[in-house]
């Protein structure tokens, strides 16, 4: 039998083929399935009719039924209003509406019944409804639920009769007939032991609860369900990897002790230690490594993964480094130069930009095995890079690849797939990383360098600019650099880069002394890869740049960030920038400046910046501010894709959720136990749904 929720929505009684073409293209709505999982994303209050006498301006959108007295125009031309007088037996509000006049004025009768639902305000001293819901009292339907779902919609299928109200429609349709055909996908032991509702009455109520009690019932069964497969998915692959792919071992280390003997340019501190010693573990185990290296910036995660690509160099094997832009790929390649060549390792960098005269010669020595090291970008991802034996893959600020990046470098070796390493500056709170990475092992560098002062973040307001430039000049005079950094959001690109180019243009007048360096996404890389160069070796003193310095950039000597616009970046981006400056020695400073105007969040982030540096700390708050949604990038990467999961709120659902697929992988890791059926058979017809999908699109 076909499955019933993999039809087209074509199918569904009021929609057909041509509407159906633009929901697919405006909400990704392709199948029964899709529609049905459309959750509302809140719900409006009609289990109850108000008395008008009740309402206040403080009401929430509430649900009145009474009768219009008389209705007039008022105003004069141009600016003209519908005022209607509407009551029930308690007491009068008006009833307001400045557009779609004539169609409105054609639905009111007075002495006729209707419910009316609106935002209650108070004008003068006078109660009213700007453009309320009206319908005829015997009309009015609400499908029967009291709380009414909001569904999110576009405004092009709105003017096609697609609003949230007709999607209530077709969902409530699809509802009723499919009832029969939705399965219960969690096992019974589950359903009894975490007292969660069925699958049919979950589905129904989160869209139309009959009342609080159940919509929390249905909101917490979908959730347990989400987060359990999708820790379930995640732990299998882990336990599959753990157990099916072998790794290189590399147990000999010549030249890792050698190089602690001779080269070390400092002590490491205890933490770079530990994870050092938890990864040769792993490289010594025989299975294949998947680790992730949490580090808050300037924690020293280079040095490390240097150390981890010598064990790969004493046993005979190559490995990589993949970067996300070219300024960092070959920012870490001039750093590992430096170590490798005295140890007489060959190493090369890889991008978009290297010649293909160079690039063939590269490959070539790649293939061979006379290469040891590369250091690239994306470019690495390409076929044409095959390596003679890779073992180790390293992969710096993670969030910005996918997993399907990941499983490509896994393709390399033919033999046994390369160990992989994956490190982030980006903190990420223990939920989310247990639902982002919960098929990597975690290791965490939670202490910096030894000598480091604490940044010190002060918040200053534009009118304080010239005290600003001159605590600025104090720096520079005291033979440190300085950054200078602007927003820039793409959407108003145009914008942003003016205010950058006005920005650099004041700070030159202002320090005519100084030779200024400037850095944006619009420069050639060449050109912007000239200029850091020039800053990194001191011949220029300020640096003014848009956020392409944000990640991994290293000038020990900058010891002042300034953050123009402060308000219009996320907290982990300011985050990022600050961990730009305390490289160094010295006491370095961030300096977050706004227009006095803020709104919440905004002062919000910008508190949580000046009283904290510690990373995690400032990730929870993110979280909690923002929602995991754009924590890190992990939208656009297309990991996270929640229905109805909050991991700001859901922690402990998660937890029991991962806890609850441990101990059913360990007890039965093929799902042949009876009362595991259900979860085999949702963990095949998903397979099954995703070729399927994948052979359409
Ligand atoms: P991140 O973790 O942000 O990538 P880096 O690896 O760029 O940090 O290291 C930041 C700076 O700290 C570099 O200049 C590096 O040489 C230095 N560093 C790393 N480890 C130590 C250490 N144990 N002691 C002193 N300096 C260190
Ligand atoms: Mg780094």
């Amino acid at each position: 039998m076909a499955d019933f929720f993999q039809t087209k929505i074509e199918f569904l009684k009021g929609i057909g083929p041509q509407k159906a073409q633009l929901i697919n293209k405006e909400l990704s709505i392709f199948t029964y399935a899709d529609l049905i999982q459309h959750f509302p994303f809140r719900y409006e209050d009609r289990s109850r009719f108000y008395n008008i006498n009740e309402l206040n301006e403080n009401s929430p959108a509430v649900q009145i039924k009474g009768k219009i007295n008389h209705y007039h125009m008022a105003g004069s031309q141009g600016a003209k209003r519908l005022v209607a007088s509407f009551s029930d037996h308690s007491g009068e509000v008006e009833l307001v509406w400045f557009k779609g006049i004539k169609w409105v004025e054609k639905k009111l009768i007075p002495g006729v019944e209707y419910v009316v639902f609106g935002k209650p305000t108070v004008f003068g001293s006078k109660l009213n409804m700007a453009h309320p819901e009206i319908d005829r009292a015997e009309l009015s339907t609400t499908n029967g639920a009291a709380l009414v779902p909001v569904y999110s919609t576009t405004e092009n299928l709105k003017r096609n009769f697609f609003d949230s109200k007709g999607i209530g429609k077709v969902v409530h349709h699809l509802l009723t007939i499919g009832l029969p055909n939705i399965q219960e996908n969690m096992p019974a032991f589950l359903i009894e032991k975490f007292r969660l509702v069925n699958k049919a009455f979950a589905l129904f109520h989160i869209h139309f609860p009959k009342n609080e009690e159940f919509l929390r019932q249905a909101r917490r069964r979908l959730k347990f369900e989400e987060l359990f497969y999708i820790q379930l998915k995640l732990l299998s692959q882990k336990q599959v990897s753990k157990t099916k792919f072998k790794g290189h071992i590399f147990n000999t280390i010549p030249s890792v002790n050698n190089f602690y003997k001779t080269h070390l340019p400092f002590e490491l501190t205890d933490a770079q230690k530990r994870v050092i010693k938890e990864i040769y573990a792993d490289l010594v185990s025989g299975t294949q490594m998947n680790r992730l290296l949490q580090g808050d910036v300037g924690s020293g995660k280079t040095i490390v993964s240097f150390i981890v690509m010598l064990m790969a160099y004493d046993n005979q094997a190559q490995s990589c480094l993949m970067a996300p832009t070219e300024i960092l790929a070959e920012q870490h390649y001039q750093n590992l130069k430096k170590h490798s060549d005295k140890l007489g390792i060959t190493i090369d960098l890889l991008t978009g930009s290297t010649k293909q005269s160079i690039r063939k010669k590269m490959m070539e020595r790649l293939a061979s095995g006379e290469l040891h090291i590369v250091v690239g970008t994306h470019a690495l991802l390409e076929d044409k890079v095959q390596f003679k034996n890779l073992g180790i893959c390293v992969i710096d600020e993670q969030h910005r690849f996918g997993v399907a990046q990941r499983a490509k470098l896994w393709d390399k070796n033919k033999d046994h797939p390369p160990h992989i390493l994956v490190m982030t500056a980006t903190p990420i709170p223990r939920t989310l990383a247990m639902t982002l990475y919960g098929d990597l092992d975690i290791s965490v560098i939670d202490e910096l360098p030894k000598g480091r002062k604490p940044i010190k973040t002060m918040h200053k307001f534009d009118a304080h600019r010239l005290a600003v430039f001159g605590f600025i000049r104090q720096q520079i005079e005291e033979g440190r650099q300085v950054y200078i950094v602007y927003p820039l959001i793409e959407e108003s690109e145009k914008l942003d880069y003016k205010d950058l180019m006005d920005g650099y243009e004041s700070i030159a007048r202002a320090f005519p002394e100084y030779q200024i360096s400037i850095v944006h996404g619009k420069m050639k890389s060449k050109d912007k890869e000239f200029e850091m160069q020039r800053f990194k070796k001191g011949e220029t003193k300020i640096m003014v740049s848009t956020t392409v310095i944000e990640v991994g950039v290293d000038v020990p000597n900058a010891s002042v960030m300034v953050i123009e616009n402060a308000e219009k970046f996320g907290l982990s981006q300011l985050h990022q920038l600050r961990g730009r400056v305390g490289r160094g020695a010295d006491q370095s400073y961030c300096i977050l400046m706004t227009g006095y105007k803020l709104g919440k969040e905004a002062k919000a982030r910008i508190g949580t910046m000046v009283r904290t540096n510690n990373g995690f700390e400032i990730a929870e708050e993110d979280l909690k501010l923002r929602g995991p949604g754009d924590m890190g990038g992990t939208q656009q990467s297309g990991i996270l894709d929640l229905k109805v999961s909050d991991l700001a709120k859901d922690q402990a659902i998660l937890l029991a959720a991962r806890e609850t697929a441990m101990e059913i992988l360990e007890k039965d890791p093929t799902f042949s136990l009876p009362q595991h059926e259900v979860i085999k058979k949702h963990i095949e017809k998903a397979r099954k749904d995703a070729v399927i999908w994948a052979m359409i699109s």
